[in-house]
């Protein structure tokens, strides 16, 4: 596996609104994007800090994943995402490599990117996302001011 740099740090947090008003007001980070990925039960808000971004998760629903973790193990970083190029090739090295996968395929996640999970049992208890960019290099498809 090849992984580029860490795309984003997920953090789970109770109240979306509240966690976004530190970020902003005290760590001095700009929110560019709230999105909801209804499919994942979940408002996200995202920071940039250098080319990696800070990805807050709050859930939508009681029973979603990120309520479930909150419930299970507190609020705090919740996935580590890292940027991969060539993602289907890279999953199924991993796979044969005897890393045990969530998405055994890639699937779409927030910003327009193609993701997909390992499963913590391989990666010593951390929820660990690839992400690779469907848009050409240079040219930036998402919401920030990255240009
Ligand atoms: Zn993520």
């Amino acid at each position: 596996m090849k992984l580029e740099h860490i795309e984003h740090l997920g953090i789970a947090v109770s109240n979306l609104d509240e966690a976004i008003k530190f970020y902003e007001e005290k760590l001095g980070l700009k929110c560019y994007a709230i999105e909801e990925v209804a499919e994942q039960k979940v408002r996200t808000a995202f920071f940039k800090v250098g080319q990696t971004k800070i990805e807050l998760l709050e859930s939508t629903a009681p029973d979603g994943p990120i309520a479930k973790f909150i419930e299970k193990k507190g609020q705090g970083i919740q996935h580590v995402a890292f940027a991969v190029k060539g993602l289907a090739e890279q999953l199924k090295a991993a796979e044969e490599d005897g890393v045990m996968l969530i998405d055994k395929a890639p699937r779409k996640g927030a910003e327009g990117l193609n993701i997909a999970f390992l499963h913590p049992k391989s990666t010593f208890g951390v929820l660990t996302e690839l992400c690779e960019n469907p848009a050409a290099e240079g040219s930036c498809c998402c919401k920030c001011d990255c240009e």
